[in-house]
């Protein structure tokens, strides 16, 4: 009793292994209707019939155990591994029913591997609609296997494949093919040379390179003389064995599976025509795109101005029934504008997110990275890269673990250091707000001039990324093979529950990603605005008053007048005037200067900082945009936040590598520094020259 088995789900992409996963823990992990979801493996227990517990595992999607990339390497050590803590009691291998013959590789070289082998045949739902049946217990027999036929989606056959997992120890181990009939010869001088290995795993050692235990392909070449076999015969006899897996899995599905035409003649193939053609594909997908972003505006500006007026009338309230002295002016200066500026951009987050959840519940996405191969190839990416460059519309550390599904080194380390172009949701409220400053309110054909600013940003984000992707490949002397496989999941109607978990975890993931590192720079600020060294500071009332004797200013006048001259010569107005001189070209003020020096803390800080600022010894209730609107330039007069210095705001956010979590990420996906310093100069660089150009030409 109390005993914990090990028990592993593999399988191809998308067959719904994460599904199985949840089902059986009850965990809530993302599922998505594209490949390369999982993108490292995520663990969780499941209470089993008679006390046994299992400890489950989800491994990322693959194909074969021939490994072309890493998440595919990542299962074969694992499998080839007796004494990793992980290696499975029971591999469970997920199969789509409407895949089964490009599933059962997989399975049958697992089945070779002799691991205890249980097979899902999952979405069962779709049987009826596609006119598939089977015969379970001939397939059994066939393959030395126990199957449960499944439906995560209707919730059928979880409990018989748990009873199924709870009796592992009546599940045979028998192979589903005798790996020795690849090259009879060959394996027999295998068998003599390491007899008590399996002869299967000595084959994938030697064709992989992957080693277990202290065997190696070294040892085993140097024991048997291998070396007389070339890399292309090694090629041949792989390309034997799948054909051999093949003839075998055709022979089974014969007499095991029928498929009734007539009813799958279905929907998706007309859909298919048309999403991926090679017109109507693109309008399609600019279309979805356009009245996604429209969709964002005309939806989330109630619930905003609502966000807007409660905070500003919480921090007025604050100010009003707690006593006056440092705490409450942190509280209502510091602390409540602060996350203010967080949690106004919700509704919009949100409703991004809604909607790229939508696109890839849907099977939606999967025609998009088809349709966008054709365009990606050209640019040194693969059509996989466009899973990365969207998910970098939340957040660019998931999407850069995304790309270890793209199989070329070349064209994943391209993906990774172009990605942070992608416009990240921590870029979405600096946007937003400097959108609705320097944009005008009116619309053309019905769009609003702010929904296409923020569409054109994030396409200037996706055209950044593709062109230097472009210069990279020209520029990067790495040599990798590169292919291309590519899922083509069903259409499905989204499931409600799906939906809204990715938007609620994404919105979760921003606020408190993002708030504590507001919370906590927002008080940094408040004090380092509320306290400066010296005579110019500590004497603010006396100097202004005397300065201004003659000028008759009212009262409310002078407080202001003092307020100004305590912020710039405060702690924080001293480092921003400091950094004024290199940022005067580019339209900005040493405010300004401020938020994009804590930006490089993270981007969402933007906006919480300047709304500190602002805060800061001013008294009306004010909203933070309000506030902006009202700044003048020093220098120039004039409003602060004008066309030209907003553009080059804009851009300089569009362009700019500001964010450390993210340097992180790559240097820890690359393995070295040299990456993301590279990312960092670069791409600041890029963002001060084309930030300056702007707002010198439009100026
Ligand atoms: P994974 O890539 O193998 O982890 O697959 P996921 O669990 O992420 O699922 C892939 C897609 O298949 C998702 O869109 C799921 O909603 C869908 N799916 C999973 N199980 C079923 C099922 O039983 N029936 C149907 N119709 N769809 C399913
Ligand atoms: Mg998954």
């Amino acid at each position: 009793m109390g005993k914990q088995i090990n028990v592993a789900l593999i399988g191809n992409p998308n067959t719904g292994k994460t599904s199985v996963f949840n089902a059986l823990t009850g965990l809530n992990q993302k599922v998505g209707n594209y490949p390369g979801i999982t993108v490292e493996k995520k663990e969780g227990v499941c209470k089993l019939p008679r006390g046994v517990k299992a400890h489950i595992i989800d491994l990322p999607g693959t194909y074969s155990l021939n490994a072309s990339s890493l998440d595919e390497n990542v299962v074969i050590e694992l499998l080839l591994n007796k004494n990793d803590k992980d290696f499975p009691d029971v591999a469970v291998v997920v199969s789509d029913v409407e895949n089964l013959k490009r599933n059962l590789l997989l399975f049958t070289q697992i089945k070779d591997l002799e691991i205890p082998t249980i097979l899902v045949i999952n979405m069962s739902d779709r049987m009826a609609y596609k006119g598939i049946s089977l015969d379970i217990d001939y397939l059994e027999r066939e393959l030395n296997t126990k199957i449960a036929l499944v439906s995560t989606r209707k919730n059928k056959g979880i409990s018989e494949l748990k009873e199924l997992i709870a009796n592992y120890k009546e599940l045979s181990i028998e192979p589903c093919m005798n790996a020795s009939s690849i090259d009879e010869a060959y394996f027999s001088s295998l068998r003599k040379a390491f007899p008590n290995q399996l002869l299967y795993k000595l084959w994938l050692v030697i064709t992989q390179d992957v080693n277990f235990g202290k065997t190696d392909r070294k040892t085993i070449e140097d024991v048997t003389n291998f070396k007389t076999k070339t890399k292309a015969d090694l090629k041949r006899l792989q390309q034997k064995e799948t054909i051999k897996r093949y003839q075998f899995i055709n022979d089974t599905l014969k007499k095991g599976q029928t498929i009734d035409l007539k009813s799958a003649k279905d929907l998706r193939i007309k859909l298919d025509r048309i999403l991926t053609h090679k017109v109507w594909g693109y309008l399609i997908f600019g279309v979805i795109l356009l009245t996604i972003f429209q969709a964002i505006y005309d939806w989330s500006s109630v619930p905003m101005d609502f966000i807007d007026s409660a905070f500003a009338s919480f921090s007025e309230w604050t100010k009003s029934v707690l006593p006056e002295g440092a705490f409450t002016s942190l509280l209502a200066e510091g602390i409540i504008p602060g996350l203010g500026g967080i949690v106004i951009f919700i509704p919009q987050i949100a409703f991004l997110f809604l909607f790229i959840s939508i696109l890839e519940e849907s099977g939606y996405m999967s025609r998009v990275v088809f349709l966008m191969d054709r365009i990606m190839r050209r640019f040194g990416l693969s059509g996989k890269s466009v899973v990365p460059l969207i998910s970098g519309t939340a957040c660019a550390i998931p999407a850069i673990m995304a790309t270890r599904n793209i199989e070329s080194w070349k064209e994943r380390l391209i993906t990774i250091l172009v990605t942070p172009f992608t416009t990240c949701s921590a870029r979405l409220p600096v946007y937003l707000i400097i959108i609705a400053l320097v944009i005008p309110e009116g619309r053309f054909l019905g769009l609003s001039f702010q929904a296409l600013t923020l569409m054109l940003l994030y396409l200037i984000g996706f055209g950044a990324a593709v062109g230097s992707a472009w210069i990279l490949s020209k520029v990067l002397k790495i040599r990798s093979k590169t292919f291309f496989v590519i899922e083509m999941p069903n259409y499905k109607v989204p499931l409600a529950k799906n939906v809204a978990l990715t938007v609620l975890e994404k919105t979760k993931a921003f606020v408190f990603g993002a708030g504590k590192i507001i919370l906590a720079i927002s008080i940094v600020l408040w004090f380092l605005a509320s306290y400066g060294p010296g005579e110019e500071f500590n004497n603010a009332e006396q100097i202004v008053t005397e300065q201004f004797a003659s000028n008759n200013l009212s009262d409310e006048e002078l407080q202001q007048k003092i307020a100004s001259h305590k912020l710039e010569h405060s702690f924080i107005g001293i480092t921003g005037r400091a950094i004024e001189p290199a940022i005067r070209p580019l339209g900005y003020d040493w405010k300004i200067g401020i938020a994009i020096v804590s930006s490089f803390a993270a981007r969402e800080v933007f906006v919480g900082t300047l709304a500190t600022i602002y805060s800061v010894g001013s008294d009306e209730e004010e909203t933070i945009k309000n506030r902006m609107a009202g700044e003048v330039n020093p220098i120039l007069g004039g409003p602060l936040f004008n066309f030209a210095s907003g553009i080059s705001l804009l851009l300089f956010y569009a362009f700019a590598m500001q964010c450390m979590s993210t340097l992180a990420i790559v240097k820890r996906e690359t393995n070295s520094w040299k990456w993301p310093l590279y990312q960092l100069v670069v791409m600041s660089a890029f963002a001060y020259i084309v930030a300056l150009a702007a707002f010198q030409i439009l100026k």
